[in-house]
C-alpha cells in the first residue's frame, strides 16, 4: 500500500475505516488481531543450550579441557572426570549468570522503552510505541521518534530527519498535499513519514498506514541483531588479562614440567604439577563475577532513578570529574509561578494582579494564545513555562480553552531552544495577529515599536534601555523572564521565520522556578568529591547566576559566560578558560558540544545532561550522556548512556557515588580472586622447586576456585555503599584496574596465604603421609581464602567499616566452611577429593594458620590505614 501519498486524507481514512476521533476500543481489538504489534522481528535469541556451549569457548576453560584429555591419556582418569565435572558446573553457573544479566538488562531497557501519543476514542493518550496500530492518529512533536509509517494529515513546520532510511542528513519539510506521481522514492514522499526517522522541528499529526515489518524500514532492514551488550572497558581488559595470564601459565607450567623431567621424576608426577599449577592460576570465576556485580549494580541504580542504558556507564560513573547540567527542571523544580508582570511602564506584583488597564488583559490573552499548555482541575499538560502562563490567566478569570476558541490559531512557528522564540497567528476580532513570545534579548532586538495604554509608539533606544534595566532587576531575583510582542499580518499569509521581526513589544512576564531542595546538598557533595558542577542553560545570564549562587555552583559573577561570548572565542581559548566558568547562559545546544570537548581535552571525564532533540550530539560526545526521563525527548534518551526517571540533579550525584562503590567492589572482588590464586601458584611452585610432592590435586584447586571462592567474591561485590567514597577524588580513568599497586597488594596477600598453606603442608609431611600433607595444605588454602574475604571488603579495617555490616560475607564463609567440612568428613566425598581423615590437633593447626592472614592484614590496616 505504498501509494498512500497519492491519496487525500479522507480517502485514506475511508480505506482504513478510521473516524476523526481515532480508533475506538472495538477497532483496536480488530486491528490488533489483523496486524499484531508494531515491532521489528528480532533475530532469534541464543538458546540456553547455545549459551551453555559458549562457555567452553573460553580460553582458560580450553586449557582445562586439554589438561583433562592429557590426564586421561596418562591414565589419571579420576582427574579427568573431576575436571570435566567442575568445568560443566562452571558452564552451568556461567549460563545462569549470563541469562540473569541479560534479563536484568532487558528489564532496564523495558523501563526506558519508547512511547507514542495517539488519538483513541476521541482522547489523546500515550501508549507504548509497540501498541501503535494501522489507522491510529499519531501526534508527533520535536524530538519524537517516528515509530510507524504514515500519511501526514496536519503539519506545523514539521521537519523530519530520515537519514536512517535515505542517508540524507538534512531534515525534510513535510507537507499534506497529495503527490500525483508514480513510483517516487521515499525521500520524495514529502507527505509521508517513516518509521526509524525522527522529528527535528515543529509538530504534526499522522495517520498510520503501516506498522512493524510492513514499514519501509521493516522491509529494508535485515532482521535486527538481538540486543547484544558490548563488553565494557573493564571486561575487555580482564579478557586481555586472562589471555596474558593463560600464556604465562602455559610457559611456567612447561618450565616446571621440563625441570621435573630433567630431575628424573616420572612423567605423570611432573605432568600433575603442571596441571595443578594451571588450575591454581586460572581465575575461572572472574569474568562471570564481574558481569554479575555490574548487572546487580545497574539494578541498584535503577532503584535510585538512574536507568543505565549502556553498561560501560556503570564503570565510568566513578571517574566523572565534571557534570554539565541543565538548569530548568534538573537543578530547579520546573514548577513555575508568575511573580511579576511588566506592562505599560509599570511592574505589577503577583499579589496585585487585576485589570489595571486594558493593555494588561491584552498581554495575558496573548500569553494564553501563544501557548500550547492545558490545565484541568488535577492535571497540567505542557511545558511548565506555558503552564505558568495558563495559571496566570486563571488569576484573571480567563480560561485558556475559551480564549483559544474565541481567537482561533491559524498558524504557528514552534518554540525551539536555538531561536528562543515562539510565534502563533490568531484571529483577533477582524484582525489577524502574530504573537511572539521568548527571550527578551532576542525579542527586543527584533522589535521596532512598543505598545502602551496610549497606543503604539516607536521603540527608542531609551525605551530599550529601560526595559533591559527592568529585565535585569527581575532576573537578579532569580526570575525567568519571558517577553511578548505582536505584529499584524494578512489573513492568508503563510508565515515563516522571516516574519519574526519589526515586532511591537508589549510587556514582560517574570516567573519563579525555585531550586530543588536537594540541589544545594548535591552540589556541595559534588565539590567535596572533586567533581565540578557546571550549569548550562538557555535562560538569561543574570537569572541563571542568581539560581547558581543559591545552590552553590557559582561564587563570583565572573564565572558566568553567555552563548554569544562563547561564539567569539576559539576552541583553544575555551579550553584554557573552561575551568573558570561555572555557568553558561543563553547557550544553544551546539555550544554544549564545544563545552564538553573543551573539558575532555583537559583530561576530564564529563557527564552532560540533555532533553531536546538538538542535545543528542552533545549527549553522544559526553563520556556519559544523561537524558531526562520525564521531560526528555525520545531522541535524547536514545543518545544517552543513562536516563534519569526523576530529572533530578541529585540523582546524578547519587549515581556517581554508587558507581564509585560498584567499581571499588568489583576491584575488591578481583583482588580477592587473584590473591587467592596467587597463593595457590606460590605453594605449587615452592613444592616443585624444593622437590616436595605435589601439594594439591587439581580437584582441590578447582573446588576452591569454583565453589568456595565464588560466593565470597560475589559477597564482596555486594559490599554496602560507603558514604566516605565521596570524600575521595574521582578515579583516573586511564589507570587500569590491574596496576602496579594492585599487583603488589595481590602478591603480598597471596604470599601470606601461601605461607600458612606451606607451613600446614610441612606439618602434614612430617607425619610421613603425603595424603595427610596435601589434605592439610588444601584445607588451609581453602579456609584462609574464605577468611581473606573479610580483608578484601575495603581498604579500611573491618573494625572501622563494621564487622557485621556485610552479612553476605559471613554467609559465604559459613557456606564455604560447611562445604569444606563435607569434603573432609563425608566418606564418598573424601575419596573423590583424595583427602585423609585428620586428627583434632591437625584441624587446630589448619584453623590457626587460616586465620593468620586475616589477623596480619587487619592489624596492618588498623595501624597504617587511617582515614
Ligand atoms: P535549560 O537549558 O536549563 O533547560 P531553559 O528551559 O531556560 O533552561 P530553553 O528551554 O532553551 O532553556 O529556553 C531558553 C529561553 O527561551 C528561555 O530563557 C526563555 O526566555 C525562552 N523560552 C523558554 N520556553 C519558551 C516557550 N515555551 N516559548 C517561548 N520562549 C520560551
Amino acid at each position: 500500500m505504498s501509494e498512500f501519498y497519492r491519496k487525500p486524507k479522507e480517502e485514506i481514512m475511508n480505506i482504513l475505516g478510521v473516524s476523526d476521533g481515532g480508533l475506538n476500543d472495538e477497532e483496536v481489538l480488530k486491528q490488533r488481531g489483523k496486524y499484531g504489534f508494531n515491532e521489528l522481528e528480532e533475530a532469534k535469541k541464543k538458546s540456553a543450550i547455545q549459551i551453555f556451549f559458549d562457555q567452553f569457548k573460553d580460553f582458560l576453560v580450553i586449557i582445562l579441557l586439554v589438561a583433562a584429555t592429557i590426564s586421561a591419556f596418562l591414565g589419571k582418569l579420576e582427574s579427568t572426570i573431576v575436571i570435566l565435572i567442575v568445568v560443566t558446573i562452571n558452564a552451568i553457573l556461567g549460563t545462569i549468570q549470563h541469562i540473569k544479566a541479560e534479563q536484568s538488562l532487558n528489564s532496564l531497557k523495558a523501563l526506558s522503552s519508547p512511547t507514542a501519543k495517539v488519538l483513541r476514542n476521541g482522547v489523546k493518550i500515550e501508549i507504548p510505541s509497540r501498541e501503535i496500530l494501522v489507522g491510529d492518529i499519531l501526534y508527533l512533536d520535536a524530538g519524537d521518534y517516528v515509530s510507524a509509517d504514515g500519511r501526514v494529515i496536519e503539519t506545523y513546520s514539521l521537519q523530519i530527519n530520515e537519514s536512517s532510511l535515505t542517508g540524507e542528513s538534512e531534515s525534510v519539510n513535510k507537507e499534506i498535499e497529495t503527490i500525483d506521481k508514480d513510483n517516487i522514492t521515499i525521500g520524495d514522499r514529502k507527505n509521508m513519514v517513516f518509521s526509524g526517522s525522527f522529528v527535528t522541528y515543529g509538530r504534526g499529526v499522522i495517520l498510520v498506514t503501516d506498522i512493524g515489518m510492513k514499514t519501509e524500514i521493516g522491509k529494508i532492514a535485515n532482521l535486527l541483531e538481538s540486543t547484544k551488550e558490548k563488553k565494557t572497558p573493564l571486561q575487555v581488559s580482564l579478557d586481555n588479562f586472562g589471555k596474558k595470564l593463560a600464556i604465562a601459565i602455559i610457559a611456567i607450567s612447561a618450565v616446571i614440567f621440563a625441570l621435573d623431567i630433567f630431575r628424573g621424576y616420572p612423567i605423570i608426577d611432573s605432568f600433575m604439577f603442571a596441571v595443578a599449577l594451571a588450575v591454581a592460576a586460572i581465575p575461572e570465576a572472574l569474568s562471570s563475577i564481574v558481569t554479575i556485580v555490574l548487572a546487580l549494580g545497574t539494578q541498584k541504580l535503577a532503584k535510585l532513578n538512574a536507568i543505565v542504558r549502556k553498561l560501560h556507564a556503570v564503570e565510568s560513573l566513578g571517574s566523572i570529574s565534571v557534570i554539565c547540567s541543565d538548569k530548568t527542571g534538573t537543578l530547579t523544580q520546573n514548577k513555575m509561578t508568575v511573580k511579576k508582570v511588566f506592562v505599560d511602564d509599570r511592574i505589577i506584583n503577583h499579589d496585585n494582579l487585576q485589570y489595571h488597564k486594558e493593555i494588561e488583559k491584552k498581554l495575558v490573552i496573548m500569553a494564553l494564545l501563544c501557548n500550547d499548555a492545558v490545565t484541568t482541575e488535577n492535571k497540567e499538560i505542557g511545558d511548565p513555562t506555558e503552564v505558568a502562563l495558563v495559571n496566570l490567566g486563571e488569576e484573571y478569570n480567563l480560561d485558556e480553552l475559551v480564549v483559544r476558541k474565541e481567537h482561533p490559531r491559524i498558524a504557528e512557528i514552534p518554540f525551539d531552544s536555538d531561536r528562543k522564540l515562539m510565534s502563533t497567528v490568531n484571529k483577533i476580532d477582524d484582525k489577524t495577529l502574530m504573537i511572539t513570545k521568548g527571550a527578551l534579548d532576542v525579542l527586543l532586538s527584533r522589535s521596532t515599536s512598543i505598545e502602551t495604554a496610549n497606543g503604539v509608539k516607536p521603540l527608542l533606544e531609551e525605551h530599550k534601555k529601560e526595559i533591559e534595566d527592568i529585565n535585569r532587576q527581575l532576573s537578579t531575583d532569580g526570575l525567568r523572564v519571558l517577553a511578548f510582542a505582536s505584529k499584524d499580518v494578512e489573513e492568508n499569509e503563510t508565515i515563516n521565520l522571516d516574519y519574526e521581526k519589526d515586532l511591537c513589544f508589549i510587556g514582560l512576564i517574570a516567573m519563579m522556578d525555585p531550586p530543588r531542595e536537594e540541589s544545594k546538598d548535591a552540589v556541595a557533595n559534588c565539590i567535596s568529591a572533586g567533581i565540578k558542577p557546571v550549569m548550562i542553560t538557555g535562560d538569561h545570564k543574570i537569572t541563571a547566576s542568581a539560581i547558581a549562587k543559591q545552590i552553590g555552583i557559582l561564587k563570583n559573577e565572573s564565572e558566568a559566560m553567555e552563548g554569544f561570548e562563547l561564539e567569539k572565542i576559539s576552541d583553544e581559548e575555551l579550553k584554557s578558560k573552561v575551568a573558570e566558568i561555572s555557568v553558561y547562559a543563553r547557550v544553544s545546544p551546539e555550544h554544549k558540544i564545544r563545552i564538553v570537548r573543551a573539558w575532555q581535552e583537559r583530561g576530564n571525564v564529563v557527564a552532560m545532561t540533555g532533553d531536546g532533540v538538538n542535545d543528542a550530539p552533545a549527549l553522544k560526545q559526553a563520556d556519559i550522556g544523561i537524558a531526562m526521563g520525564i521531560t526528555g525527548t525520545e531522541v535524547a534518551k536514545d543518545a544517552a548512556a543513562m536516563v534519569l526517571t526523576d530529572d533530578n540533579f541529585s540523582t546524578i550525584v547519587k549515581a556517581i557515588s554508587n558507581g564509585r562503590s560498584i567499581y571499588a567492589n568489583i576491584k575488591n572482588s578481583i583482588k580477592f580472586l587473584l590473591s587467592g590464586n596467587t597463593a595457590g601458584i606460590i605453594s605449587v611452585i615452592y613444592a616443585s622447586l624444593t622437590a616436595l610432592p605435589v601439594p594439591f590435586a587439581p580437584v582441590h584447586l578447582l573446588f576452591i576456585n569454583l565453589l568456595t571462592d565464588s560466593l565470597p567474591a560475589i559477597a564482596i561485590g555486594l559490599e554496602p555503599h560507603n558514604q566516605n567514597i565521596m570524600k575521595e577524588k574521582p578515579r583516573d580513568i586511564n589507570v587500569p584496574i590491574l596496576n602496579k599497586e594492585f599487583a603488589i597488594e595481590v602478591a603480598l596477600e597471596g604470599f601470606l596465604i601461601a605461607l600458612g598453606t606451606i607451613i600446614a603442608f610441612h606439618i602434614g609431611l612430617s607425619t610421613g603421609d603425603n595424603v595427610v600433607a596435601s589434605t592439610m595444605a588444601f584445607s588451609t588454602l581453602c579456609l584462609s581464602r574464605l577468611f581473606h574475604g573479610f580483608n578484601c571488603r575495603s581498604k579500611e579495617s573491618i573494625f572501622r567499616i563494621g564487622v557485621f555490616s556485610n552479612q553476605f560475607v559471613w554467609f559465604s564463609l559459613i557456606i564455604g566452611f560447611l562445604l569444606l567440612v563435607a569434603v573432609l568428613m563425608i566418606n564418598p566425598l573424601m575419596q573423590v577429593f583424595e583427602v585423609a581423615r585428620l586428627t583434632l590437633t591437625q584441624y587446630g593447626y589448619i584453623c590457626g594458620l587460616s586465620v593468620m592472614p586475616l589477623v596480619v592484614v587487619q592489624l596492618y590496616k588498623l595501624i597504617f590505614i587511617r582515614k
